[in-house]
């Protein structure tokens, strides 16, 4: 639709031209600094950072109601810089122009209801919202599409050169960051760094196939993110992790939508997100808050924070019922099948305990929780709401693992509505998922298969045939017809299938 066919209130927001002026302001000692430099920590007192409007208040001019409607017309607009998650420019990056808006097809996701067998067993009314279907499979292209953003941004207006990002990943951000840096070859190269055997072989091929040089690291994740960081600190180059307040903006896209897609009514729902490094929660409370503070939505709904038993240092923080006795301790991971959330030491803890305050807080009562959730659980739920019609990877299964924990803690009521971040693909986990079908897991991970939810194919044999099949070479007459009435044959007994 062109911009004289939209109603004359909204006409002048649909394209919208630079404003406002961010800055990063540090947790720490709040001291704010010009983004006009690639920042990530305080240079005072080396905190991490969030990235504020400083003129904030003039999105609260705007009436909510002409809000809903430039963010429901923006959706029919064919200017690709607003297609994906700029659809909420003015809460994103409104300092970047336009033209520097890299758009790779993010955001957007579906939001899709489990079927009735599924919330009956369950419980609850809720939707998988499914990042998997980003374009490298995960959440971080939201914030990657910011960040690759104001990167582009700095190379078109002199600041910087040529750049070369890095990051430490779990495997999905060194996906995400190789695909958008590849984007914008050749100014911007990728270099990425992945704990060798602790991301999958799709993961792997990922970063290699758009070209990053990817370095395999023996270790876990925290120890590629000290090696990342000792780089950032003594050499030229551009962190792609959640540290860069950049990705974390791009990050709170996810709650938009959410807003967007459920009509603004925020007062009954739940967002249940597993937690790794913490960005994205810390993303999502952020977005929410945004929002509610511009006054676009009037509630904050409930946030379920969920960790496996293998990787919880974020749920032993607030496991401590009393917030002064609450101290942060690393954890040592072990083996997890959420393995792009397997850290131990995450960076954006003092953002989730700033956020989690403050969030609370604005909501006159405590809406932020975190559950734990066993191995077992994980692959039980995630298998679960494959076989009732979902795309949900480990992750996912974390999700619907942490629901049901939390209704069982309390945490969540009958009455409530629940979405869950299925932050991934299936097809980049399936390696666990064969490992459960055929009892293979190692025993570190503690997981049984359920022999309701094992599946696997069903060969047909072919010695009884008097001749048996050979690739390449057409079977054909006799032979031909025995064989396809023996395999029909099996195929119905199997199934108990009833003659016509
Ligand atoms: C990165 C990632 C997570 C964890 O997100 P954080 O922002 O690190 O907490 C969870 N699931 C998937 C699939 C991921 O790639
Ligand atoms: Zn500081």
């Amino acid at each position: 639709m062109k911009i004289n066919d939209f109603p004359e209130n909204v006409r002048s927001h649909l394209v919208p031209k630079t404003q406002g002026n961010l800055v990063y302001r540090c947790l720490g000692c709040q001291k704010k600094y010009g983004i006009d430099r690639l920042l990530y920590t305080c240079p005072n007192c080396h905190q991490v950072l969030l990235i504020d409007d400083e003129c904030f208040g003039r999105l609260k001019k705007i009436p909510a109601k002409t809000w809903h409607q430039i963010f429901d017309y923006r959706k029919m607009l064919t200017v690709p810089a607003l297609k994906g998650i700029f659809r909420y420019y003015e809460f994103i990056g409104p300092v970047l122009p336009l033209s520097a808006i890299v758009y790779l097809g993010e955001g957007n996701t579906p939001v899709v209801e489990a079927n009735r067998n599924l919330q009956e067993k369950i419980g609850l009314r809720f939707y998988f919202k499914n990042e998997g279907q980003n374009p490298s499979a995960s959440f971080k292209d939201r914030g990657m599409a910011s960040a690759l953003s104001y990167f582009h941004f700095l190379l078109n207006t002199g600041k910087v050169s040529e750049l070369l990002t890095v990051c430490a990943s779990s495997g999905d951000t060194s996906a995400s960051a190789a695909l958008y840096a590849a984007y914008l070859s050749p100014r911007v190269k990728s270099a990425v760094l992945l704990p060798r055997g602790k991301v999958t072989p799709q993961q792997l091929s990922q970063p290699l196939g758009n070209g990053a040089t990817v370095f395999e690291i023996p270790g876990v994740f925290d120890d590629c993110m000290k090696v990342v960081e000792t780089l950032v600190d003594n050499y030229s180059v551009a962190l792609l992790n959640s540290k860069n307040a950049w990705r974390l903006l791009g990050q709170e896209s996810y709650s938009y939508e959410i807003a967007q897609d459920f009509e603004y009514e925020m007062e009954d729902k739940v967002v249940v997100v597993p937690v790794g490094n913490a960005g994205n929660i810390t993303a999502i409370m952020n977005g929410f808050l945004k929002f509610y503070d511009a006054g676009i939505i009037n509630a904050l709904p409930k946030i379920i924070g969920v960790q496996s038993s293998h990787a919880n240092p974020v749920y032993k923080y607030y496991s401590e019922p009393i917030i002064e006795k609450r101290k942060f301790v690393p954890v040592a991971v072990k083996p997890s099948v959420a393995q792009a959330a397997m850290i131990g030491n995450p960076v954006s803890m003092p953002r989730v305990i700033h956020l989690t305050e403050r969030y609370n807080h604005s909501a006159g009562q405590q809406k932020v929780f975190f559950v734990e959730v066993t191995e077992q659980a994980i692959m039980d739920f995630q298998l679960m709401a494959n076989r009732n019609g979902h795309i949900a990877c480990t992750h996912g299964g974390e999700s619907l693992a942490g629901l049901v924990c939390a209704m069982k803690s309390g945490f969540v009521e009958k009455s409530d509505v629940a979405i869950l971040n299925s932050t991934a693909h299936v097809l980049k986990f399936l390696g666990f998922q064969e490992m459960y079908f055929t009892n293979k897991f190692p025993p570190d991970f503690e997981i049984k298969p359920n022999p309701e939810l094992i599946n696997s194919p069903i060969r047909f044999e072919q010695k009884n045939l008097t001749r048996a099949l050979k690739p390449g070479k057409p079977t054909e007459g006799e032979a031909f017809v025995q064989f396809i009435k023996r395999v029909s044959d099996k195929i119905a007994s199997h199934m108990k299938l009833k003659r016509v």
